[in-house]
């Protein structure tokens, strides 16, 4: 298989449809080397920890049930149509790998690519995503769950940091 990794499209600047291709065809043909680096797979598990508590604490400080309400109320206004180009490959191979389906279109065209009826349809979301916190969220909140939020957000973020980078440099070695 003729390796060119080269070509991967770098950065964000790219259609959100040639991203999510390039990432489909690395897993598709790399995925099981992948899954077998020990490191990779220390590291996906961290970052899916890490996540399942983020989830974990805005459930417990209130923040799920505030965006539940303000997306089904008042429209929400923070997943919309654009997000999805912040997007690089690498963030969209880490979805695949931790098995998650990428769409091929967007379910509501005003909304980002990744929203679907019930909520965000990826697990690993963009940094931006997950260090968001609205002016809503601030005014409903007290300053101790702000804190507690803030912190599994940046553990979230760090890990996600922690395996892309693994995974550039994994890509540059090996294309
Ligand atoms: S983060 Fe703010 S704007 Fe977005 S859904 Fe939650 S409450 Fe609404
Ligand atoms: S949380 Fe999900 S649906 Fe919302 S903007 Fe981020 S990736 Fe898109």
């Amino acid at each position: 298989m003729k390796k060119d990794f080269d070509k991967i499209p770098l950065g964000p600047d790219h259609p959100i449809e040639k991203k999510i291709k390039w990432a489909k065809r690395i897993y598709s043909e790399y995925s099981h080397h992948l899954l077998q680096d020990k490191t990779i797979c220390a590291l996906l598990e961290k970052y899916r920890q890490s996540i399942e508590e983020n989830w974990q604490v805005m459930a417990d400080t209130g923040v799920v049930k505030e965006c539940t309400s303000c997306a089904l109320q008042d429209g929400g206004s923070c997943c919309g149509s654009g997000i999805e180009n912040k997007f690089d490959v690498v963030n969209l191979l880490i979805n695949l790998l931790m098995g998650v389906e990428l769409p091929s279109q967007p379910w509501d065209p005003t909304g980002c690519w990744f929203l679907g009826e019930k909520g965000c349809l990826i697990t690993a979301r963009h940094v931006i995503c997950v260090n968001f916190i609205c002016k809503r969220l601030y005014d409903a909140l007290d300053s101790q769950s702000i804190h507690r939020v803030q912190a599994a957000m940046q553990k979230e973020t760090e890990n996600a940091f922690l395996l892309e980078e693994y995974l550039k440099v994994w890509l540059a070695k090996n294309g």
